[in-house]
């Protein structure tokens, strides 16, 4: 895969694909407000975390695929977690 980590924590950082989740299985939190009731797995959690979720393009403008890149993957590329990379961007 040719996405380097400088361009693709660049790419989280401008799209913002950061999505806030079910801390226990990550599936994205459609709930309205703050609280989090988790269909997935029942979680009740009071609280979501930010987790990634990012498509990748790869190969030439005419032949290419996509890939979906979530959390565990984008993690292990970057080795910063959606949350830290969240704390920053409201710190700058
Ligand atoms: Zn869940």
């Amino acid at each position: 895969m040719c996405v380097t980590v400088a361009t693709l924590s660049k790419l989280l950082v401008a799209n913002g694909w950061i999505y806030d989740g079910c801390p226990k299985c990550n599936k994205k939190d459609d709930g309205e407000g703050s609280s989090l009731f988790c269909v997935e797995c029942g979680n009740k959690s009071a609280s979501t975390v930010a987790k990634f979720c990012v498509d990748v393009r790869v190969g030439q403008p005419n032949e290419y695929a996509i890939f979906t890149l979530w959390d565990r993957e984008c993690y292990a590329l970057i080795k910063e977690t959606a949350d830290e990379i969240k704390q920053k961007m409201i710190n700058e």
